[in-house]
């Protein structure tokens, strides 16, 4: 585009003189205006006449300073701003060049002025104060230089537009800039929202795992005593199961409120996990660590008021104090915070454990036990015991309950109570309990009338298809369901009683008998008993063992005995271990008995004999054969 020019005088020849100068031909050939353009338009100027070609100068001739600032004016507004201006001083009648000079200043503060003096008519200070600044403003004497003319003009008209080029690169590098600045800010904002997002529980607000093990990371930097604990509501799911998953919410709200209140500001509380949440406070001890624990769970449990219904809630924390003389890795504080969380809760729930060492050393044991036990049944180091139970006071042999034993070749003989509750805490149960069924279901077939007595935890009894399994097994065996006692403690009836009773209704009717184990140490309540189908109630072994000593287990095992009996169930005391107790269950009308002092547990081949009213020499001895046991002989 062209650059103007524009030239003020009211000499019309003046304004010829000006036409001349930018008309005078160059060496080149090029028009003097356009020696340092590079590859100028074609038919821009070619020719040697064409210096005020539209394409690179435009001169545009007023006579009068009130025209020049009228076209000034209309350049600016049609986006073609003047690049220069000469303006000669005295044009009569109008206004002189100094105002109009000060006048297009006043419009365009980039325009060059370059101010055409007859001779001294003022002093250029004087104009450049009217009409500056300096270095916008020159003066050129008459008469008119062609050549300084063009010169000027040339120079001005390129120092204007490399002015605005680099105004408009600044404009755009502004914009850039601008541009950039916001997007950082986005990306700020954005980049908080995920730092937040990562750190922070959606359901509750609270700071999550990940933050969590940042502030441990951080507090086991800093000096001094602190503890780290892990609480866990009791029976969450029973509360999302019975109120719906909206209350469940709410409670983890709610109790995640009252931690924080409690905890102040210089405890940390975070949600870990559904209804887990870590806690870490700084105390001076582990009794202070307890007791502020034990404030805690009281803050959260009892009656809470939710959606307007009434919920029961209580919670477990397990507890790991960490002294200021050690070095703690955050990941192992947890790791101990969690098993003492696991022994709160297997110590009955709403309580708080402190971690110690044996924590530890049991899940090592268990550990053990676990990968031990697979292999134990594929290489025969699991046998049963049968230990008999008998009717009419001692004398009739009606059945021999199966307990299984575990010969470890590294461990030598393990409790069934040491690993059954550690197979139980994982799949191993199912396949030790098929095998428990299997070989029991073999050895019954070599009894000549006494039925099997099985114990099945109550992972067994909620498993998928349990009756259908057991069928098939005993159509498998060749055995009647007759032949077959299912033994379960109340914990298997606890969690899902309606369920329950439907299992225990259809073992019932496939002829399946079923035996209440350990009872009066559960929870259940005696009315499911009930609606509940079964054969007999097996009296715990504590009550038995404690009706010589406390006044309290005589009239429980009597109450149990008269339940029994009101139900139309069998009633078996077990662990009966001496000819008192006997005695005095005889009395309370108690139809079965089981113990030691009838008969040890005893090896298959003892107890094929023993149930064939044969000899077994001493029955409190369970491997010898030595005398003939009781209720055998004459009376078998
Ligand atoms: P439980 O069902 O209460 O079995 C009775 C336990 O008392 C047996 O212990 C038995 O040996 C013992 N006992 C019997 N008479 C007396 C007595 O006069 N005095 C004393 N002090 N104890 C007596 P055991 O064999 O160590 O079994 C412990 C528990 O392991 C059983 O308690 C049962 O709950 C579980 N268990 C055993 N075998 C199996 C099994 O095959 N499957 C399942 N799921 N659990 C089993
Ligand atoms: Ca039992
Ligand atoms: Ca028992």
């Amino acid at each position: 585009m062209a650059v103007r020019v524009l030239i003020v005088d009211d000499e019309p020849g003046m304004h010829d003189s000006y036409r001349q100068a930018f008309r005078r031909p160059v060496d080149d050939g090029r028009p003097a205006a356009m020696t340092d353009r590079p590859d100028p338009e074609p038919g821009a100027g070619g020719g040697a006449s064409a210096i005020d070609a539209p394409s690179e100068l435009e001169l545009v001739h007023v006579s009068q300073g009130l025209d020049a600032i009228a076209a000034v004016d209309a350049g600016l507004r049609a986006g073609t701003p003047f690049a220069v201006a000469f303006i000669d001083v005295r044009m009569p009648p109008g206004i002189d060049g100094k105002e109009a000079a000060a006048r297009i200043r006043a419009l365009d503060p980039d325009v060059n002025l370059v101010i055409v003096t007859g001779f001294s008519d003022f002093a250029p200070a004087e104009i450049a104060r009217a009409a500056g600044p300096a270095d916008k403003i020159f003066y050129i004497a008459k008469p008119l230089d062609g050549s300084e003319v063009v010169q000027t003009a040339t120079a001005l008209a390129q120092r204007w537009q490399s002015d605005r080029d680099l105004a408009e690169t600044r404009r755009m590098l502004a914009e850039k800039v601008a541009q950039l600045e916001e997007q950082a800010i986005e990306i700020a904002a954005n980049e908080s929202r995920a730092v937040h997002l990562a750190n922070h529980d959606t359901l509750t607000e609270a700071p999550n795992r990940l933050a969590f093990l940042h502030a441990l990371g951080e507090r086991v930097q800093t000096p001094g005593c602190f503890a780290v604990a892990m609480l866990d509501l009791d029976r969450f799911k029973l509360v999302n199961d019975t109120f719906g998953h909206f209350a469940g919410d709410e409670l983890i709200r709610i109790v995640c409120a009252r931690l924080t209140v409690q905890l102040g500001d210089e405890g940390f509380v975070a949600r870990l996990a559904g209804d887990e949440f870590g806690l870490l406070m700084s105390v001076s001890g582990e009794d202070e660590a307890v007791m502020r624990c034990e404030r805690l769970l009281r803050a959260c449990s009892g009656s809470l008021s939710i959606f307007g219904q009434s919920v029961q809630n209580s919670a477990s924390i397990g507890l790991m104090v960490a002294d200021a003389d050690h070095q703690h890795d955050p990941v192992d504080l947890m790791r101990r915070a969690d098993l003492a969380l696991n022994e709160a809760k297997r110590a009955g729930r709403g309580v708080v454990r402190a971690f110690d060492e044996s924590m530890d050393e049991t899940v090592r044991f268990r550990r053990r036990i676990e990968t031990g036990l697979g292999a134990a049944m594929t290489n025969g180091e699991l046998t049963l015991a049968y230990q008999p139970i008998f009717a009419r006071g001692g004398l009739e042999i009606v059945a021999f309950e199966a307990l299984l034993r575990w010969c470890s070749p590294d461990h030598g003989m393990i409790s069934p109570a040491m690993f059954i509750p550690v197979a139980e805490e994982s799949d191993l149960i199912h396949a030790l309990g098929d095998w428990v069924v299997g070989e029991a279901l073999e050895a019954v077939k070599r009894w000549p009338g006494q039925f099997v007595s099985v114990n099945f935890s109550p992972r067994q009894f909620r498993r998928q298809n349990f009756v259908a399994q057991l069928v098939a097994q005993v159509q498998r065996a060749g055995v009647s369901p007759r032949q077959l006692q299912i033994e379960i403690t109340e914990g298997a009836l606890a969690d899902n009683a309606e369920r329950a009773a439907e299992t225990l209704y259809r073992l019932r009717q496939m002829g399946f008998r079923v035996a209440l184990d350990d009872f009066g140490t559960g929870y259940s309540s005696l009315y499911n008993i009930r609606t509940f189908a079964l054969d007999s109630l097996k009296i715990d072994r504590s009550f038995i063992d404690g009706m010589g000593r406390d006044r309290a287990s005589a009239p429980i095992v009597h109450a149990i005995i008269h339940l029994g009996r009101a139900l139309g169930l069998e009633v078996v005391a077990e662990g009966v271990e001496n000819e008192t107790q006997l005695q005095a269950l005889r009395l309370a009308g108690c139809s079965h008995v089981q113990g030691y002092h009838l008969s040890q547990p005893l090896v298959g081949e003892d107890a094929v004999r023993l149930a064939n009213g044969g000899i077994v020499v001493d029955p409190q001895a369970p491997c010898e054969v030595v005398s003939e046991a009781p209720g055998t002989g004459t009376h078998g």
